[in-house]
Parts: C-alpha cells; structure tokens; sequence
C-alpha cells in the first residue's frame, strides 16, 4: 500500500496536493507520507508475529528526525552505522536500548558514545574492532554486547554497488572464520558478553532466493554458536528490494497487487513465507534491519522544469533539483518513476532525458524516458525517493539542500527547512589578509 495516487487530474500525498506544497515550499522538494511508513512497518511486523522479533529500521535510508519519530513510536528499533545517528535516534525519542550498531569503521568516540548510552549490540565487522571494542569497554568498566557479522559469501544477485554478502565485499568476516573469532571473544575478551551473529548480504533485493540461500547456510552455524555461547538473536539484515513502478491512478492503488509481477517478485507474503518457517525453531530472537522496504515508496522529490531543451538525439528536460539532491540514477543506475504532478491527458510521449543544472554528464534523473511535453514551471514528482534521498544529498555547486515535508492526512509539516545561502557557508572562515 502506498499514498500517492491522482485525485483529479493532480497528484496527491494522502489528503495533500503535491502542486499546492510545491508552490508554498518551492522546488526541489522532498514530500514523505507518514501512513506509508506505518503500513510498511506494520505489514513486516505481522508477517514476523510468529517469531520473537526486532526490527531494526536502518536510519542510513532515510534520517529525517520525524521519519525516526515515527518508527520510535511503533515501538521499532534502529539499525545504525554512525555516531551522528545514534544522536539523531535519540533525539527523535528513539531507545538506545533498541540500536544495533553496524559499519566497518566504528571509531573511539563512536564506541565510547554507544557504551554510554548503552545500546543493544555492536555488530563486528572484523577481529581488530572486537578487540578494540574490548579494550574500551575494559576502560569504561563496562561489559559491550556484540555480535559477529558473518559474510556468507551468497550472491544477492543485486546492483555490483549494493551487494555486501561476498567473500570479496568489504563488509563481514569470512563464513569459515566465524568459529574461531567467537572463541577468541569467549578467552580473550573479558569486556565483550556475546550476544547475537548477524549478516546483511546486499540491498534492493527483488527475490527470495539468496536470502534463504544465506539463512539456510548460517543457520548450522547459529545453532552451535548459540550452544557453545548462548546468543540471544540472529539477524537476517536487510535489503529487501521494493517496486520502483507502479500505478498511479485514483483506481488502483493498492501497489501490493503490481507485486509479484516478473519485475518484482518479491512480497513480503512471499518474503515471510520463505524465511518465517527456517526461523522459527532457532529459538533466538530475529531481528530485521530494513531501510529501504521501510520508506523507498513512502518519499517524492518533487522539482520544477526550468527549461526544455530539443537537442538532435532528444529532448532533455533541465529540472531544479539534480544528482546532489538525488543521487541514485547516476551512483546506482537507480531508476525512478518520474510524472507530472498535473497530469498530461492525452498529450504525446517524446523520449526525453530529464538532467540537472550540475557541471556533470552525470547529472541527470532519468535518461530515454517517454515525457509529455512539459512548460516551464511545470512539476514533476521523482517517485520513490524516500531511501537513500536526502541522506544522500550533499552541497555539491553550492546548491542548498532542500525542504523535506512529512504528510499526515490532510495535514503537511515542514520536517526540515530548506537551506539558506546563509547555511552554505556557516562554519567557514577565511584567515585574515597578511
Ligand atoms: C544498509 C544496511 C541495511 C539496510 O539495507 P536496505 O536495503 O535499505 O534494507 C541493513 N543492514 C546493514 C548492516 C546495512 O548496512
């Protein structure tokens, strides 16, 4: 289920005209319905009622402190990779006690921050950050809980910047490593209270495949660990993969039917169907750390056409908002659905490239796509915007970042302001003349 539908002729966020916010907040702008997040989670929820469960929303998609709120309240935890978002966790009310912390470089201050505010678990990339983490926890005299991220070196079968569960992926520690790094925690970490072994094998993962491939292949491994060491949780990661197109039109708007299609078949029915049951008699708890699943659907960015321009090849579109406000086609090949928040009745597709005003070839939305012809100062919404969005977006060519705006029914609330020129050089300063 997903909020953005057209209510004549004009596309809306739940209850909310996406030309009225556009024109009252300017473009580019990013637009987020909350009861999209709430279905989401809620649906996950429920196809994992029959397990002792966690889910943990990876803040890196999307860390706006009203999405975080959001979460918070229907009582979900956080999956984070950063000490800046633990803070931001925190400040949106979240419950450290419910954070898991993954990331292959956590630093001193990091570690020392999470011990502090007593998270739930550490997730250790490799034997020099448990032993790190060791030696911290010695000094703070306190006990950290860890868990091992194992690599089970499966093939998600995603985008080659996206996929993490390979042997020659950075992230985890070799599968038939696994063993021998809990038994160095049991004799040689005295700080270190093992809790959980995770794995996280790649995002924007669109069938169950790989994801019962790598359970299938560590749960042997989870059984004895946890006999051996008594865990408390397994966690199967992320990256559940959501539908990037999908039907926009006041009649069918249930986005959950298009799943299931050859371009997507990937449910979370199907999802729960799959792992639920080589689960359940682990006895453990299962925590889950989706981001995307959570609030890919749930985001637009909305930009306005500054030109038209027919080159020889196409017609590019030149729009306000551009690769620092939405780097995933350029980064990742993503693709995004791109409309007009008017629609076009009738008027006649031309394949066209909708590009930013930034100094890149690199800058563009979407290339090769059929577009009605389209004014200046017409708005176009970027569809699935909400993972990876914003919490991309830099200041690349001085560019504010801008305005994201959360929906509630009929009511829209400024989440965060849109930069000033003034925010763009805070913090610099230039040494005086000699
Ligand atoms: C990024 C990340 C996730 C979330 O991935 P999605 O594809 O957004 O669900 C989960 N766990 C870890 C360790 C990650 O790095």
């Amino acid at each position: 289920m997903h909020h953005f539908r057209y209510l004549q002729g004009s596309l809306h966020a739940e209850n909310v005209d996406l030309q009225s916010l556009a024109e009252q907040h300017g473009t580019p702008l990013y637009v987020y319905s909350k009861e999209t997040i709430v279905d989401h989670y809620t649906r996950l929820d429920q196809g994992l009622s029959r397990l002792d469960h966690m889910i943990c929303y990876a803040v890196k998609a999307n860390s706006n402190l009203a999405v975080l709120s959001t979460i918070a309240q229907l009582g979900g935890g956080f999956d984070i990779v950063s000490g800046g978002e633990l803070f931001r966790v925190l400040r949106a009310g979240g419950q450290a006690a419910k954070c898991t912390f993954a990331g292959v470089g956590k630093t001193r201050d990091e570690i020392e921050y999470a011990l502090k505010e007593g998270i739930y678990c550490f997730n250790a990339e490799s034997e020099a950050e448990l032993r790190f983490i060791d030696q911290i926890a010695g000094e703070m005299g306190l006990k950290a809980p860890v868990a091992v991220r194992v690599n089970p070196n499966v093939d998600a079968k995603t985008h080659a910047k996206i996929t993490t569960g390979k042997s020659e992926n950075k992230f985890g520690i070799d599968f038939d490593r696994i063993e021998e790094v809990y038994e160095i925690i049991a004799k040689e970490c005295p700080n270190l209270e093992i809790r959980g072994l995770q794995m996280h094998i790649g995002s924007q993962l669109t069938s169950v495949g790989p994801f019962v491939e790598a359970v299938e292949k560590v749960k042997p491994l989870v059984q004895e660990m946890k006999a051996k060491y008594g865990l408390q949780f397994f966690s199967i990661g992320g990256g559940i993969g959501i539908v990037y197109k999908q039907s926009l039109d006041s009649g069918s708007q249930d986005w959950w039917s298009l799943e299931g299609n050859e371009s997507h078949p990937l449910t979370i029915q199907a999802y729960a169907d799959a792992v639920v049951p080589l689960l359940e008699d682990l006895g453990l708890r299962i925590l889950l750390e989706p981001g995307r699943f959570m609030v890919g659907n749930a985001g637009v960015l909305l930009t306005k056409v500054v030109y038209e321009k027919r080159g020889k090849a196409k017609v590019f579109k030149i729009v306000d908002a551009a690769m620092n406000d939405l780097i995933r086609p350029t980064l990742y090949e993503g693709w995004h659905q791109i409309v007009p928040v008017r629609s076009k009745v009738g008027a006649e597709n031309e394949l066209s490239d909708v590009v930013g005003p930034i100094c890149e070839t690199g800058d563009y939305l979407a290339q090769n796509r059929e577009l009605p012809p389209l004014n200046a100062g017409d708005v176009l919404a970027v569809m699935s915007a909400g993972a990876y969005g914003f919490t991309m977006a830099s200041n690349y060519n001085t560019r504010t970042m801008p305005a994201e705006i959360l929906v509630d029914g009929t009511e829209a609330y400024v989440v965060r302001e849109r930069q000033t020129l003034e925010d763009l050089v805070r913090g610099e300063h230039v040494p005086p003349v000699k």
